[in-house]
């Protein structure tokens, strides 16, 4: 395992260590709040990291809570999926799965006691006067007309909201704050608001339903949470936080801290345009392996380790940040160096025949991986017909090309040094068949007459080599901030996914689907976990061997 053992640090675990030295608090209740509205995504595994891994270390708790107060945006393959993804990132929640939906009785009974302290009210403008009203940065809002209805008024009006008896935009409950307030969120935010809509939880128990804000803080307080962490564009939202446990009878007082959200370079992390990939058909999934989702990286090939490593090895600060690429890849590759077998795979084949090897297949023992002696060897049969890549190939070349030319010698990896002797092409030129020799003395051990040979290429037996399709994957962007595109779509890279139809070394005939294999020269792969069958093999390149991400933009 390449995951690093020292323990993260960083501003929330100092707060967190103050807070237990002075006996504010005797332990760690933390949350991780997913919306239910799609799937998880990198961005999605620090909060999980920090949240999970802060509950883990300080031998405290960690809720998973779904955030569910958008029932028409929401649903149940959406939470399925996400408790799927942090089970397997490595996490386990404290007791009972939370929803936010748990608690709407008692919000509304906190909305009742708001509005008989004269700290709610009901209000009747459209959403257009209500945005008027609000006000700017630089100017203050006014009141609403409705703002000092009396409280009985107000709760005979909420009634009618829980009731069924108001049209959706007609009425909604707002908090009494301060119109006045240079934070926005403070200039009487709604808490309430109709919406006939199903539940995935509660069905069609309520038609109106709490806002985030409101919801937020008191499903923490509710749960005994101690530090709420959530990602910087909720700072000012702090207030309102605060506001709302400072106003209601509830003997629990949670913190939020915020810190920088996680940004990679040529992706986009929104979940409402991660959705329009999907909806719209220009990806083949949440999980397409190209996706920055945590089911699309694990289709891919990457292990939860490899991302538990990226998520300590980026941090976790209060400055806004936007990680290349390449950090994300060397995590997987750190990995997989250590712990993925090798195997042969041709991606682009072309025939060589050895025409001085006659009879039966020899089956060679290859090692698994070169430097790990305790992962063991495999068969691999050696035949007259074989295939190389067809790059590997050259009828002239200079001295640093390390590869298969006409009138000379390579090695083949784990095998034996050939030599080219004569081509055949077709009518178009294209080279279809490369006639060797081999020299039989050569298996394990150098030429014995002093002759050097210096490079090396993969092959797989003709005969006993399966074919397969392999998807190679690059950037899904071509521009590294898709998300400040006009229009982010018109940025996609039409050259994400390449498809070969290459041949793979027999020992990869039952490959598990997810497991990862070097392909010699090729880079790591797994086999698809939706589409790879016996009848139909079909791999997916997790990742180059090399980081090529550097060379974009040069
Ligand atoms: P979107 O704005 O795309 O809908 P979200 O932030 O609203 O995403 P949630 O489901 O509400 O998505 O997120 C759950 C938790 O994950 C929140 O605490 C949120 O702050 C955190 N989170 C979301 N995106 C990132 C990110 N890119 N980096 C770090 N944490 C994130
Ligand atoms: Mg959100």
């Amino acid at each position: 395992m390449s995951e690093s053992e020292a323990r993260p640090t960083n501003f929330i675990r100092q707060i967190i260590d103050a807070d237990l030295a002075s006996g504010k608090h005797t332990s760690v209740h933390t949350r991780f709040p997913p919306e239910p509205n799609g799937y998880l995504h990198i961005g999605h595994a620090k909060s999980i990291c920090l949240n999970f891994g802060i509950a883990q270390d300080y031998q405290g708790q960690c809720n998973l809570r779904f955030d569910d107060t958008n029932p028409e945006k929401e649903d149940i393959e959406y939470v399925e999926s996400i408790k799927n993804d942090v089970n397997w990132l490595g996490f386990e929640w404290s007791g009972e799965i939370c929803y936010s939906s748990n608690y709407f009785d008692k919000l509304y009974g906190f909305a009742i006691e708001l509005i008989n302290k004269g700290l709610a009210y009901i209000d009747e403008l459209s959403p257009e006067q209500m945005r008027e009203y609000r006000g700017t940065l630089t100017e203050p809002g006014k009141h609403s007309p409705y703002r000092d209805r009396s409280v009985e008024e107000n709760l005979a009006l909420f009634d009618k909201m829980k009731n069924g008896e108001v049209e959706e935009g007609k009425m909604c409950l707002r908090a009494k704050i301060d119109m006045a307030s240079p934070f926005m969120v403070m200039r009487d935010p709604v808490i309430y608001r109709v919406r006939f809509a199903t539940h995935h939880q509660t069905g069609d128990k309520w038609c109106i339903y709490p806002m985030y804000d409101f919801t937020h803080c008191i499903s923490d307080a509710l749960e005994g949470i101690t530090h709420s962490i959530c990602t910087l564009e909720f700072m000012d939202n702090r207030r309102l936080y605060d506001w709302v446990l400072d106003n209601i009878t509830i003997d629990c007082q949670p913190r939020q801290y915020e810190f920088s959200r996680l940004n990679l370079e040529y992706t986009v992390m929104s979940k409402r345009k991660l959705n329009q990939l999907v909806t719209d058909n220009l990806v083949s999934g949440w999980d397409d392996p190209r996706m920055p989702t945590i089911s699309g990286l694990r289709r891919r090939g990457f292990t939860s380790a490899s991302i538990r490593e990226f998520c300590k090895r980026i941090g976790v600060t209060k400055q806004d940040n936007t990680i290349e690429m390449g950090s994300l890849e060397s995590c997987i590759r750190d990995d997989l160096n250590e712990n993925a077998p090798r195997a042969m795979a041709v991606l682009d084949p072309v025939k060589v025949v050895i025409e001085n090897f006659d009879g039966e297949a020899e089956i060679l023992n290859v090692a698994n991986h070169p430097n790990k002696p305790e992962m063991g060897t495999r068969e691999v049969p050696f035949t007259r017909e074989l295939y190389i890549e067809r790059e590997d190939f050259r009828e002239e070349a200079n001295k640093k090309y390390k590869r298969l030319v006409l009138g000379k010698e390579v090695r083949l990896r784990g095998a034996y040094v050939i030599k080219a002797e004569r081509i055949e092409k077709d009518e178009e030129g294209n080279i279809t068949t490369i006639f060797c020799t081999y020299d039989n003395e050569t298996l394990g051990q150098n030429p014995t007459d002093g002759r050097k040979v210096k490079g090396v290429i993969h092959w797989v037996s003709a005969e006993a080599g399966i074919p397969a399709e392999i998807r190679l994957y690059d950037r899904l962007f071509t521009v590294p901030n898709p998300g400040a595109a006009d229009d982010f779509v018109s940025v996609i890279n039409p050259e994400s996914l390449t498809i070969k139809q290459g041949v793979v070394e027999p020992s990869l005939a039952d490959a598990e689907a997810e497991k990862a294999f070097q392909f010699e020269r090729m880079g790591y792969f797994c086999a698809d976990s939706k589409e790879s069958s016996k009848e139909k093999l079909v791999f997916n390149r997790t990742v180059g061997l090399r980081d090529t991400w550097a060379k974009i933009g040069d």
